[in-house]
């Protein structure tokens, strides 16, 4: 939706491919959800399935899915799982395609929603995460045993990159601040350099205030008082931490959708990234977290009228049925169906806008 970039044109008779990474878990099931609610309101997308087996050492899976989205410009994906077994030179699938296709801002909405119970109400928080450095940058190694280094890497450029991401969206989406997230006061250099850069950044904006908070400051402020937070920009860590305990704010993993914006591709999933191995092919997993990134997606391919229509149907069911994570007993596929029926229902005076 951002104006920094350029979604891929339609293709022959105004239809777009999409890669889709179905991923571990529940992805497999939930993105199969959305092909099968997209073909039901018939939207223009045509999905080219990418299976990426994380449990195989070498990378020619990620590299074809990698070279997918380089060609179709957009991919929705499940998570893929990164067991934390394996050898430090089996890098994580996920990262490889953030880093590869330099998807460097991860966009987190955290909103509350109608028909959720949550112990906080009116969250309204866009978290904005360095996606491709920091902590995350797959730099570890053990000098002589019993030593390790595990290197955090932050520099001018991506820093001033992400927040001036961070900026943008807040300008176009009209909201009221940003603030940093960071640990200057421990890692002087390194999230000093972080938050010099949002400074700097901050400057060019001067309509829209800036503040910045340190990170374990943060956590418990999100717990105790989140209706203080616009929206917040970080480093890669941080981002992860932050965006778990706000989507647990909201009503958990199956509700928030992510969003993974460079300037020549996007990548849609679900917020937190979970693969929900424990509930995989039970037909349990609440699916309003990836039904949502498909509308993402869809407002990415600038499908608004599709992505209205889905949003709204979503949301209509969710007031209604809830799946097990909510204390409801509804099944993924009822939930779905439900959402196709509010679909018919209410969909096409929306769609002849
Ligand atoms: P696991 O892979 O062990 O299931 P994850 O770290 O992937 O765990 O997910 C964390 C928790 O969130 C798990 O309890 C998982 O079942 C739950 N969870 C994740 N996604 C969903 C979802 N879409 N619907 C319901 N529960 C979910
Ligand atoms: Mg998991």
């Amino acid at each position: 939706v951002l104006c920094v970039f350029q979604p891929p044109p339609a293709k022959y008779g105004g239809r777009h491919t999409v890669t889709l990474i179905p991923g571990d878990g529940i992805g497999p099931e939930l993105c199969g959800h959305v092909q099968e609610l997209f073909r039901f309101c018939c939207v223009p997308v045509d999905f080219e399935v990418v299976n990426v087996d994380s449990a195989v050492m070498g990378e020619d899976d990620i590299t074809n899915a990698i070279m997918a989205i380089r060609r179709n410009g957009v991919a929705l994906k499940g998570n893929m799982e990164t067991n934390h077994n394996l050898p430090a030179s089996y890098k994580s699938r996920n990262n490889l395609l953030w880093t590869t296709l330099d998807l460097y801002a991860n966009v987190i909405h955290c909103q509350s929603l109608p028909g959720v119970r949550t112990r906080h109400s009116n969250v309204d928080i866009m978290i904005i995460r360095e996606n491709t450095e920091g902590e995350y940058s797959s730099l570890e190694h053990e000098n002589v045993p019993g030593v390790v280094e595990c290197l955090k890497i932050i520099t001018r450029n991506k820093s001033l990159r992400i927040a001036d991401y961070a900026f943008k969206t807040a300008r176009e989406k009209g909201r009221s601040r940003v603030t940093a997230v960071h640990k200057a006061n421990i890692m002087k250099l390194g999230d000093g350099l972080f938050l010099e850069c949002c400074k700097e950044v901050a400057s060019g904006y001067p309509e829209i205030p800036f503040d910045s908070m340190i990170v374990d400051n943060t956590t418990m402020q999100l717990v105790s008082r989140p209706q203080q937070f616009d929206v917040m920009v970080m480093p890669n860590l941080y981002g992860n931490v932050v965006s778990n305990v706000c989507a647990g704010l909201v009503g958990g993993p199956g509700l928030v959708p992510g969003a993974n914006y460079g300037t020549d591709y996007a990548v849609f999933e679900t917020g937190t990234r979970n693969t929900g191995k424990s509930i995989a092919k039970c037909n349990k997993a609440n699916p309003t977290a990836m039904l949502l990134a498909s509308c993402l997606l869809l407002d990415h391919l600038k499908l608004h009228a599709y992505a209205e229509v889905i949003r709204r149907a979503i949301l209509s069911t969710l007031s209604e049925l809830h799946t097990a994570d909510l204390g409801g007993h509804s099944s993924t596929s009822d939930v779905v169906q439900s959402i196709m029926d509010a679909v018919q229902r209410e969909g096409p005076q929306t769609l002849n806008m």
